[in-house]
């Protein structure tokens, strides 16, 4: 089993397409092990996004990321990170696959629905940015 940090962003999150991502997440199989809702200040999109902080696009990305509620979720499953970042589909919704999240949800490059970790090890920093590793529900 292996965890992924999964977001549910603001643009989805205002446009009413939560319910439809987190059934689609279920459906897939993943376990979630942890969610909330919550609006992240500026400097908290920043540190999520530090990675990205020498990007031209650094601002805007942090701008639209504590722009109004967004959803962290914990997700577990089996290859989870692959897989997450194979059900949300490409950054750029224009590339992004038919049935892939961000193909169905997403509006633009900036705008584009949903997050996913990059590798097992930042599944694990992200998902303790959002979590404590004692508020994570432990596996049953
Ligand atoms: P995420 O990390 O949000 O899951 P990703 O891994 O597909 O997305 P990254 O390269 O990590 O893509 O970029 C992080 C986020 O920054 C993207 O999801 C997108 O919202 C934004 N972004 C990336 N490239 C651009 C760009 N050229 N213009 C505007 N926004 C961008
Ligand atoms: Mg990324």
């Amino acid at each position: 089993m292996e965890r992924t940090l999964a977001i549910i962003k603001p643009d989805a999150v205002q446009n009413g397409h939560s319910g439809k991502i987190l059934d689609r997440i279920l459906s897939e199989g993943f376990a979630v092990r942890a969610m909330k809702l919550v609006t992240l200040s500026k400097t908290e999109a920043e540190g999520f996004y530090a990675v990205h902080r020498e990007r031209p696009f650094f601002g805007e990305l942090t701008t639209f990321m504590s722009s109004g509620p967004c959803i962290p979720l914990v997700l577990e499953r089996a290859d989870a990170v692959a897989k997450w970042r194979e059900v949300i589909g490409a950054t750029n919704p224009a590339d992004a696959a038919e049935g892939t999240i961000r193909k169905q949800f997403a509006t633009s490059m900036g705008e584009n629905a949903v997050h996913g970790s990059d590798s097992t090890e930042n599944g694990k920093l992200e998902s303790n940015y959002f979590f404590p590793e004692h508020v994570i529900v432990a596996n049953s």
